[in-house]
């Protein structure tokens, strides 16, 4: 991030909507460039006097610049650590949903398992009729069934 781009986001930093990418960005470098964080500090007396925030006699305004940007630094963190948090939560569902569908289908026991029974024959009365060119006829009513019957 240049000078200007970082002087631009110095009014949007003190309305707090800077998104957490542009604050960390913004934060480096206003604290790695005396120019920057000088034209900070004036902004953040001024702002401070124009908003009417309750100095409690303390105008130490150096002072406090120093603890709003190690706030910032503090909420970057633990936004950072929250979206860590917040991926190994998401993951450890995906894997535990996953696991309870292998567990309900494919296991011993499991769905699969308990109606193979009942999949099975419908499988195979099939195959025989289709290699007759015949779809979907029950294995007694099949023509040579039929001749019998007649
Ligand atoms: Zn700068």
């Amino acid at each position: 991030m240049n000078c200007v781009k970082a002087q631009q986001m110095i009014r949007p930093y003190l309305d707090g909507v800077l998104s957490d990418r542009e604050l960390e960005e913004f934060l480096d470098h206003v604290q790695n460039c005396r120019t920057c964080f000088g034209e900070l500090e004036v902004y953040f007396s001024i702002y401070r006097t124009l908003n009417n925030v309750d100095e409690q006699g303390d105008y130490n305004y150096a002072k406090k610049l120093r603890v709003k940007l190690r706030q910032s630094r503090e909420y970057l963190s633990v936004r950072q650590r929250n979206k860590v948090i917040k991926v190994g939560v998401i993951l450890a569902a995906e894997v535990i949903i996953a696991a309870s569908f292998y567990a309900l289908f494919r296991m011993p026991g499991g769905y699969l398992d308990r109606h193979r029974t009942e999949i099975i024959p419908v499988v195979e009365t099939e195959r025989p009729a289709q290699t007759q060119g015949i779809r979907s006829v029950p294995a007694n009513q099949t023509p040579q069934a039929q001749t019998k019957q007649t």
